[in-house]
């Protein structure tokens, strides 16, 4: 069985990101999409809520499955004993940077390859903060995150007073 991870922070998971898991699914029988916990980087959802939101939208996908990690990516591979590893890439300006944190992988764990793939055009200006930040004001979301993501998100937001409050 073919199987892969997908790290990211997912916070929340969009639009972009379900194009690279479809995309992805087609090459492997599994992806496990890892949320990453990191400490110096606030996110707007608990660890708990990014999981959960991620479980509901591939809730018909049995070829999905979604952890939390905390740690290097590596040590989490070496756990679930898999050494692919899905990014996606929107433009030239992630290149730099994916292309870096490839080569630190395999350079820890030789057996770490990075499998990139490209989005759709019409995601490829679309990131979780953006989404975050156009709810913030108010504007209509629905084109970027599944129904339930945008619901999920209003509410947070309703909630919390918005972001930086
Ligand atoms: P990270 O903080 O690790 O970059 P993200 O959740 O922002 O976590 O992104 C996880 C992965 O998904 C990254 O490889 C990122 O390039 C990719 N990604 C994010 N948004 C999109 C998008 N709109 N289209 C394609 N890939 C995307």
């Amino acid at each position: 069985m073919k199987t892969a991870i997908y790290p990211g922070s997912f916070d929340p998971i969009t639009n972009g990101h379900i194009d690279i898991i479809k995309r992805s699914r087609r090459l492997f029988d599994e992806i496990c999409i890892s949320v990453i916990h990191n400490p110096s980087k606030q996110s707007l959802f608990t660890m708990e809520e990014r999981i959960n939101i991620i479980q509901s939208v591939f809730v018909a996908d049995s070829g999905v499955t979604v952890e939390g990690f905390e740690g290097l990516l590596v040590d989490f591979a070496k756990k679930k004993n898999t050494f692919n590893i899905i990014r996606g890439l929107r433009a030239v300006s992630d290149f730099d940077y994916e292309f870096q944190m490839a080569l630190t992988n395999r350079k820890l764990e030789f057996r770490m390859n990075t499998v990139f793939f490209m989005t759709d055009e019409k995601y490829s200006y679309l990131s979780s903060s953006l989404v975050k930040e156009l709810a913030v004001y108010g504007a209509d979301i629905n084109e970027f995150v599944p129904e339930e993501v945008a619901c999920i998100l209003n509410k947070k937001l309703d909630t919390a007073g918005g972001i930086n409050k």
